[in-house]
């Protein structure tokens, strides 16, 4: 090693050692003729002192070096004068009197600031993603990544699971996401794909008979990008052999409600985490994936308004619609602008528009004051449960319309409200969501989970009659309003998956050709089974109280799915292309190939 020991070690018991320290340059400065360095590692920071009187070569040395200078130092601790103790800082109590500095190597002015926690605009961070990990809270959130996945891999091997790698090059099978695919140049115009997550192979797995799988497993999905997601991501991937559905959850919950106070200072809300089922969560709260560390939990206003003299709201429901609405504590007092704004969002949202009453102490303020009657206002505000104070927001629509909007809104209100703790997490598990949902575009049903969920035992016979009512026995996790991770009992016969290809309008022969090898393996005693995944840098995210998963990723791509320190997606030399077999129709314009 170049270094005795590392910069955040040395405490005042270590004073009249020497030592040799190694690290960056992180900050200097001149004090008449003293020069102060702190010297900084992964583990911390060391005050270095150069002292022109006892070492005047290395003094005049130091005058040399600049901010994060790679350097190494052999020097003598000491207990620091009286009054120049810091006691915000581990080392704080002693310093090291340099006798020897060696400069191992020397930096350009970094592009940001890694002495400080400054705003950085992200673009330029990415670019420079090697100097941006260098800074404290980049170090904090990967290690806390590391911690995450080891304290996942030692609680499951604890329970008899075994870590099972699985390709990465596999087949396109869709599974509800674009496929990423790489050209074979073996076989040619024959592609594999990578993985969306190690679902089959995880099942595969289940029928050769481990009972106990889990990897954290990379996973690959062509998306547009949101803030919570990556075109390949990680996931804590569990399938499991002879169980049922509480089965799974218990030993997540177990998981989860170990995990968190053994690597943050989170708390969560409520232990057995709450259970909603997915009629329950988007009535509730217009969500599948609700933030339930606070109320403002949509009220159904039908019963109370129908028969009031108001279209919006008879017609509304006359076309089987709902009419809800969402209280907002304190914010009877809005300005015109406010209520214009809120309006504006809501019909950003998809609402054609939106009902408020404003609470005020002079009394109720609302458009709907010239529609209805006092006492059936009255009935309105009882209705939702509000208060002086109090802004309610009503929405009349259809449910689909109705949840969405106002369970946006009641998001966004309640963080702009200071409702959420930020210390808390507020797990749920949300239950029996539809097996299938209609897609207006590709006019068939398709797997809300994936293809390979099973049905509610229950609701089996549906299948064919009532597709779209059919329950699955799937499950997600939710924390804070993301959800962190799902899964589900699958399904493990292979009349029955047949049956659910052919629900979401797939060919025999389709399902043949691309589902084959799962069909073929159900017919050679496949276990029941049954699993979940969750992303293990959303979660980390959370832990972490950071706003999305780049900053807990050593290297994301942007937005774009581009990643701005290689410039990768690149272009391929005729040479390559060639190999592969591959001649490109539209080249990306604004770039020449490289055929360096
Ligand atoms: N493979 C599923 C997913 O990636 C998770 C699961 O069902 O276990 O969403």
């Amino acid at each position: 090693m170049l270094k005795t020991e590392d910069c955040g070690q040395l405490r005042l018991s270590d004073a009249g050692r020497t030592v040799t320290l190694a690290g960056w340059v992180h900050r200097r400065r001149d004090h008449g003729n003293l020069i102060f360095v702190d010297l900084r590692d992964r583990f911390g920071i060391t005050q270095i002192v150069f002292n022109p009187d006892t070492n005047p070569d290395v003094h005049a040395a130091a005058s040399d070096l600049h901010i994060e200078y790679v350097v190494r130092i052999k020097g003598v601790v000491r207990e620091r004068p009286e009054g120049m103790r810091n006691s915000d800082m581990p080392t704080g109590d002693i310093e090291v009197v340099a006798t020897e500095l060696e400069i191992l190597n020397t930096a350009r002015v970094p592009v940001f600031h890694i002495n400080r926690d400054s705003e950085v605009d992200e673009a330029l961070r990415l670019r420079y993603r090697y100097l941006d990990l260098r800074r404290p809270r980049m170090q904090r959130n990967l290690v806390l990544y590391h911690e995450v996945a080891l304290f996942c891999r030692d609680y499951l091997s604890e329970r008899k699971f075994v870590e099972i790698e699985t390709p990465i090059l596999f087949k396109s099978t869709p599974e509800g996401a674009r496929d990423y695919v790489v050209p074979s140049r073996l076989h040619p115009g024959k592609f594999f794909a990578l993985p969306q997550s190690p679902q089959q192979l995880k099942q595969l797995l289940m029928v050769s008979g481990f009972e106990r799988y889990f990897q954290i497993a990379r996973c690959f999905r062509d998306e547009d990008q949101r803030s919570d997601r990556q075109p390949e991501f990680t996931q804590l991937d569990v399938e499991m052999s002879f169980v049922e559905q509480e089965d799974i959850l218990q030993l997540t919950e177990g998981l989860l409600t170990a995990l968190v106070p053994a690597v943050s200072d989170k708390r969560i809300a409520t232990v057995p985490f709450p259970r909603l089922t997915y009629a329950e969560a988007m009535g509730r709260y217009g969500s599948d994936k609700p933030d339930l560390r606070f109320g403002m939990e949509l009220v159904d206003l039908g019963k109370a308004v129908a028969g009031m003299p108001f279209v919006v709201f008879s017609e509304a429901l006359a076309a089987g619609g709902q009419v809800k609405a969402i209280v907002a504590p304190g914010c009877a007092g809005y300005t015109r602008r406010q209520i214009d704004e809120l309006t504006g969002r809501a019909r950003a949202l998809g609402a054609r528009g939106l009902v408020t009453i404003q609470l005020r102490a002079e009394g109720a303020h609302t458009p709907l004051s010239r529609h209805l009657s006092a006492e059936q206002l009255q009935e309105i505000v009882s209705a939702c449960g509000a208060n002086e104070g109090d802004l309610i927001l009503i929405v009349a629509d259809q449910a689909k319309v109705v949840a969405a909007v106002l369970g946006q809104l009641r998001t966004d209100m309640g963080h702009e409200l200071g409702l959420v703790d930020d210390n808390v997490l507020a797990m749920t598990w949300i239950t029996d969501f539809p097996l299938l949902e209609w897609n207006d575009e590709e006019e068939r049903y398709t797997a809300v989970h994936h293809p390979f969920t099973a049905p509610a035992e229950a609701d089996l016979p549906l299948l064919e009659s009532d597709p779209g009512h059919v329950r699955a026995q799937a499950y997600d996790i939710v924390a804070n309003g993301y959800e962190i991770g799902g899964g589900s009992i699958r399904i493990h016969r292979r009349d029955i998956q047949e049956r659910m290809f052919k629900a979401i309008g797939m060919s025999d022969e389709t399902a043949q050709t691309q589902f084959g090898h799962l069909l073929e393996a159900f017919e050679f005693g496949a276990p029941p089974h049954g699993g979940i995944a969750a992303g293990l840098a959303r979660l980390v995210m959370l832990l972490a109280g950071e706003p999305n998963i780049r900053e807990v990723t050593a290297f994301p791509k942007t937005q774009n799915a581009v990643d701005l320190m290689t410039d990768a997606p690149s272009f391929l030399t005729d040479k390559q292309l060639q190999e592969l077999h591959i001649e490109i129709a539209h080249q990306s314009p604004a770039a020449e190939p490289d055929d360096a």
